[in-house]
């Protein structure tokens, strides 16, 4: 199944995927950490996308759906993935389903994340990352281990450049201007399940499940 993981920055996308994914079968495609993996070994596509990156601006949709191409040919990519971050744009969304539709492939799910703006500024403010394994934490709610290493993998645990307070107010309004009106662009091409994305990670995961049916 082709499924989507959508919502704002800090609606919990990339905490529920392993799991969504792992359910469903399918790889987790996330555009943010192909191109975080891509800034990590300095490519030239990562030092492009560090300039957008760092700013809250989405990269250019020419070069992430040319990324996001590559990746859906990969062989295990060929009976579904679990997309998370992509779709960003009307334009990427409308190349998406351009692009399935050639294929005879559609989207199964788009599971719609929903949580209020305070929350995610909070979530994000505390939110930590693995520099090893990209495993997401937060300071209060879900802390790496307590001399500050990774829970998963023991790498080093730090804040992520852009979720510095002045990136994440970039990065919201970034979501409302371009990311947000993807849902109308997919709206009868896919269905969108709305979730209540707040609560504990256990509770989003089940209500996230029970939308899938994978309950
Ligand atoms: P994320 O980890 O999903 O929050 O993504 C981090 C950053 O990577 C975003 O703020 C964008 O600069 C960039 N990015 C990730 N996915 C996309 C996308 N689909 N289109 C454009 N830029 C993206």
């Amino acid at each position: 199944m082709i499924a989507m993981l959508f919502g704002p920055p800090g609606s919990g996308k990339g905490t529920q995927a392993k799991e969504v994914a792992a359910r469903l079968a399918v790889p987790h495609v996330a555009t943010g950490d192909i191109f975080r993996k891509h800034l990590k070994s300095n490519t030239e596509l990562g030092q492009l996308a560090r300039s957008y990156m760092d700013k809250g601006q989405l990269v250019p949709d020419s070069v992430t759906c040319d990324l996001v191409a590559s990746r859906l040919v990969e062989d295990d990519a060929v009976s579904g993935v679990l997309l998370d971050g992509f779709p960003r744009s009307v334009p990427q969304a409308e190349w998406l389903l351009g692009w399935l539709s050639a294929r005879g492939k559609a989207i199964g799910a788009v599971v719609n994340l929903l949580v209020p703006d305070a929350m995610l500024i909070e979530r994000i403010a505390g939110r930590r990352s693995c520099l090893g394994c990209g495993a997401t934490f937060h300071v209060t709610a879900n802390p790496p281990a307590p001399d500050g290493t990774c829970t998963a993998c023991g790498a080093e645990v730090v804040q992520r450049a852009d979720d510095r307070e002045e990136v994440v107010r970039a990065r919201l309004e970034t979501y409302a201007r371009e990311t947000a009106p993807v849902l109308g662009a997919l709206a009868g091409h896919a269905p969108v399940h709305d979730v209540d994305g707040t609560g504990s990670i256990e509770d989003v995961q089940t209500r996230i499940f029970a939308a899938l049916a994978l309950g």
